[in-house]
């Protein structure tokens, strides 16, 4: 089986079209969606659209959450709680359906789906370190695990389901074996906004068969997201972010 993995794609149409137009090439068998769909980017709706035909599973984001009104953003920065309250008000009433309906945590036999952390999954915390992924991996009832939020890429193999001895991989140039790990913690990075200094989307990937992961770049239009977020009003540094990568 493999399994495409999308997160953090926050409104970008752009960067979401060329990496699922990649990812159509992979073979994917299974689509999955780590949360955020929504926010900072100019084009909410669209990007809804395009999960629900890819039927991916989804979980819920902190900025999904955020534009249910069901998160406090006293804790956003003021440019994520603009667009934020940007965002609420261009969404069709069934994207709020649609958002509503996700839950913080989906589990299938093989993997588990969650936002940020699976021991706090309405919390919303990071996985940056061995630390924070050993409280999750914790918790993970299955092999593997998808997680966004922190639009850095990540893995976290684990030998043994209760060791402390954690493998953290940070660089992504080759496919990764978890062919001698119980419990891998994978986040995917961002497909919408990456914070990693690598302006190209990202995405991943897993061959269930082979016990390999990826996480793959893709190039896209920056100068058309770009455009867009500005001609919307939303707040210039969300589009001069994304040519850094920050
Ligand atoms: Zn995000």
């Amino acid at each position: 089986m493999r399994i495409g993995i999308l997160g953090d794609i926050h409104g970008n149409t752009e960067a979401l079209s060329a990496v699922v137009a990649v990812m159509k090439n992979d073979g994917i068998d299974v689509w999955v969606q780590v949360g955020d769909i929504v926010g900072y980017g100019p084009e909410p709706s669209a990007c809804i659209d395009i999960v629900r035909e890819l039927g991916c599973i989804t979980c819920l984001g902190n900025h999904d959450a955020a534009v249910l009104g069901r998160l406090d953003t006293s804790y956003f920065n003021n440019f994520a709680r603009a667009a934020i309250q940007w965002t609420a008000k261009q969404l069709r009433p069934s994207d709020f359906e649609f958002l509503a309906n996700l839950k913080y945590v989906e589990s299938r036999d093989e993997f588990t789906v969650v936002h940020g952390t699976l021991h706090l999954p309405d919390q919303f915390g990071y996985v940056i370190s061995p630390v924070e992924a050993l409280d999750s991996l914790d918790q993970q009832a299955t092999r593997l695990c998808f997680v966004g939020h922190s639009h850095v890429p990540a893995m976290y193999l684990r030998r043994g389901a209760a060791t402390t001895d954690i493998r953290a991989i940070n660089q992504f140039d080759d496919e990764v074996s978890y062919r001698d790990y119980e419990r891998v913690l994978i986040n995917v990075g961002s497909v919408g906004q990456p914070r990693d200094e690598d302006p190209r989307a990202a995405y991943g990937l897993v061959d269930t068969d082979r016990q390999v992961a990826s996480i793959r770049r893709v190039q896209y239009d920056i100068p058309g997201v770009q455009r867009k977020i500005l001609r919307a009003g939303l707040p210039e540094v969300l589009a001069n972010r994304l040519s850094l990568g920050v």
